[in-house]
């Protein structure tokens, strides 16, 4: 009790030093490309604040006071249509909004209707056969933001924001590349980090400016690590080996006892053993119902069906399973086969459920990431 009465007043001291005293001053940028799986042809776009600036193709420039009406975009081959209270203002090729630093752009896809989100700096749009391409640029840190809001979302530790901007932050500038041929730096999805723009809650922007600039290497040969993270290890985490082909020096399988009682520590999957042997495309009458039993309390790679030995990713993936980490038993009386899971996710690097746990306990941003990935060395991030 005194240690986290303690450790509640440490973090709230450097968490006044850091407000008071620091800025983001990271000026590296970001390009993120917005609802790309979604083949989004029309968008509604709410400038908020007072002052955006709006280039519509080459010539055509509004800059001014803005107000609740939206301006609509949509897709029109390989042009793009803009209106503002139903008069059109032009077909380019390329049309972006940029608003004021303290201000945002409120972005909303129409066609298909989704769910809109609010966005700092620039969006850059353009059209390919009737669908239109969003990127936001915007200063890495502020992109932080959204990735926490996506990934962990709110009322966590601020220890755990901490975590999730330096590790998120490392994936950003290790993966920069990624869609370097789409024309953007990273998605909006899971394919890289989840990103829901901008929102307005101190303990992101404490945490990003707290660890600013900070980012994780590997202490081997010194290169940026992969900020790999899952929700969940089911109390052990995986060797990067065993799920990608790469073997990470700092993404060794360890134990995480900090997860166990989490949220998705535990899950089960029930279907026949006509279903089961179906989707694998085996012939059941080679395998009884009690030939079919595997218990580990380690993680493996390959579990025996049989003659036939299956790799737990290929079943994940065939039984959409939430995580490769699986015991499977059959019911003899009603021909079902049960798998009883450990965790959500690859279980590669940091777990979050367990990080929340340590930040409980009072462990710090760096303790809590040098438990999940061995041995990595926290620095300034530094362009190579
Ligand atoms: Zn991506
Ligand atoms: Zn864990």
């Amino acid at each position: 009790m005194y240690r986290n009465y303690l450790c509640a007043m440490v973090r709230l001291i450097i968490c006044l030093f850091c407000f008071i005293g620091l800025t983001l001053n990271s000026q590296e940028f970001i390009r993120v490309g917005l609802f790309r799986a979604s083949k989004i042809s029309s968008i509604a776009i709410f400038p908020k604040g007072n002052s955006t600036t709006i280039n519509i193709g080459e010539n055509i420039h509004f800059t001014g006071k803005s107000d609740s009406i939206p301006f609509y975009v949509s897709a029109n081959g390989n042009l793009i249509d803009v209106f503002y209270e139903s008069v059109k203002l032009g077909s380019v090729k390329q049309v972006s909004f940029e608003s004021n630093p303290e201000d945002y752009l409120f972005f909303k896809p129409s066609r298909p209707d989704f769910k809109g989100n609010n966005y700092k700096g620039k969006l850059l749009i353009t059209s390919k056969d009737g669908i239109l391409n969003t990127i936001n640029e915007l200063p890495v840190n502020t992109y932080l933001n959204g990735v926490i809001r996506g990934e962990i979302g709110f009322d966590k530790d601020p220890v755990v924001y901490e975590v999730h901007a330096i590790m998120s932050r490392t994936y950003a500038y290790r993966f920069y590349n990624k869609h370097k041929y789409e024309g953007f730096n990273v998605c909006d999805q899971t394919h890289c980090q989840v990103y829901k723009g901008f929102f307005n809650y101190d303990q992101f922007t404490n945490s990003i400016g707290i660890t600013n600039n900070k980012v994780m290497y590997d202490s081997v040969d010194h290169t940026l690590a992969e900020g790999l993270f899952h929700a969940n290890c089911g109390g052990i985490t995986n060797s990067s080996e065993n799920v990608w082909s790469g073997k990470l020096n700092y993404c060794r399988s360890i134990e995480d006892t900090f997860c166990i009682n989490g949220k998705h520590a535990h899950w089960e999957f029930k279907c026949s053993r006509e279903e089961f042997f179906d989707k694998i495309n085996l012939d059941l009458k080679n395998i009884s119902c009690e030939d079919i039993c595997y218990y580990s309390d380690a993680r493996s790679i390959r579990i025996p069906l049989g003659a036939t030995e299956f790799n737990t990713i290929t079943l994940r993936n065939v039984f959409k399973l939430k995580s490769s980490f699986f015991n499977l038993e059959c019911n003899p009386e009603t021909d079902s086969i049960l798998v009883s899971g450990r965790g959500f996710g690859h279980g590669v690097g940091l777990c979050q459920e367990g990080a929340i746990r340590m930040a409980e306990l009072c462990y710090s941003a760096n303790e809590i990431l040098q438990f999940y990935y061995n041995g990595v060395l926290i620095e300034e991030y530094f362009i190579q």
